[in-house]
């Protein structure tokens, strides 16, 4: 952290951006973040390939995220936090700039100038706040609802392996700062397009069981059908794993491109960031993501394989 203090302090333009697809850690991560280094007296914008998603829009300047493809701005620096790379940014022009990562993942890589990479954290959003009290900003009702909503999504609503003690002090601190804990989780759990309801109806009604392992997926003429977006497909997996008896959760959804993006959910016996990791993605040990190549049989039966070898799932 005071390597990325220290650059910071030696720079005044910033661009900030997570991973394309960006989930509630990499929205309210990137906006607090923002928020910090404009109470420090610095320009910061944040940059994101794929918008705010529809759930996260209600955040405080959500509506001042730039969506591109590439950035062209004169930033001295690109903060990339929760994202393991410039590739999953999915943004050009990056690739010649100072480049400082904050992120919390296992699988985290150190790609940038400075990496700060701390696999402890519940959500990047602790660090963004440990980075914020350590330079003295004050926690403001908005970037307290940001970060909230950070931890919020990424300890799946406090449920998730990891989540101690540590995440209710976080979670209490935000409050206390002026999260308002029911208002973040309505726009998360009642906020979802009537799309995304129908589309989830398709994918349960195709659900597959192997005993502790289970699947479903969305093909492009489903999502076509119900009017569905991709990120109508965020947190489908999760419905599946909260059938009593299964222990490991997928979700495949089928790209433009005919590949299939892999989500993997675990209840925490089996690692699923080192299954994602065999097929060039990465995560967290109960959630995890990857790409493998279509068609749909193919993509099942290889995913499938990897996990039926482990010991926790025979
Ligand atoms: P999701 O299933 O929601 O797309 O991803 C679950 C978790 O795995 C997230 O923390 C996400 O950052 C991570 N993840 C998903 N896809 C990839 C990937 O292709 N590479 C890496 N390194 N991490 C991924």
């Amino acid at each position: 952290m005071q390597e990325v203090l220290k650059q910071i302090g030696q720079r005044q333009r910033f661009l900030l951006t997570s991973h394309a697809r960006p989930d509630g850690d990499a929205v309210g991560s990137a906006l607090a973040c923002c928020q910090v280094l404009r109470a420090m007296g610095k320009d910061a914008e944040v940059v994101l390939r794929d918008g705010v998603p529809r759930i996260y829009q209600p955040l405080p300047f959500a509506d001042k995220v730039i969506t591109a493809e590439r950035v062209n701005g004169k930033y001295e620096a690109a903060i990339i936090l929760e994202c393991d790379s410039i590739q999953r940014t999915r943004l050009e022009g990056l690739e010649d700039r100072f480049l400082i990562s904050i992120d919390h993942h296992v699988s985290g890589r150190p790609f940038a100038h400075v990496n700060w990479i701390d696999p402890h954290a519940v959500a990047t959003a602790e660090m963004v706040y440990k980075l914020a009290r350590e330079v003295h900003v004050s926690i403001s009702p908005e970037i307290a609802t940001c970060l909230y909503t950070a931890v919020l999504a990424d300890t799946g609503s406090f449920m998730f392996e990891g989540t101690n003690e540590h995440t209710f002090a976080l979670a209490r601190e935000l409050v206390l700062a002026g999260a308002d804990p029911a208002r973040c989780a309505r726009s998360i759990y009642f906020g979802h397009s009537t799309a995304k309801m129908r589309l989830l109806g398709a994918a349960l009604s195709n659900l597959h069981r192997e005993g502790p392992l289970a699947w479903i997926w969305a093909t492009r003429e489903q999502m076509d059908h119900v009017g569905a977006k991709e990120e109508d497909c965020e947190g489908l997996v999760n419905y599946v794993l909260s059938i009593q008896e299964v222990e490991v959760a997928i979700f495949f959804r089928e790209l433009p491109d005919r590949r299939f993006r892999v989500s993997l959910r675990s209840k925490g016996q089996l690692d699923v960031a080192a299954v994602a990791e065999q097929f060039g993605g990465g995560g967290h040990k109960c959630a995890s993501g990857c790409s493998v190549d279509g068609p749909l049989s193919i993509a099942v039966a290889k995913v499938v394989a990897q996990l039926r070898v482990h010991p926790s799932v025979q």
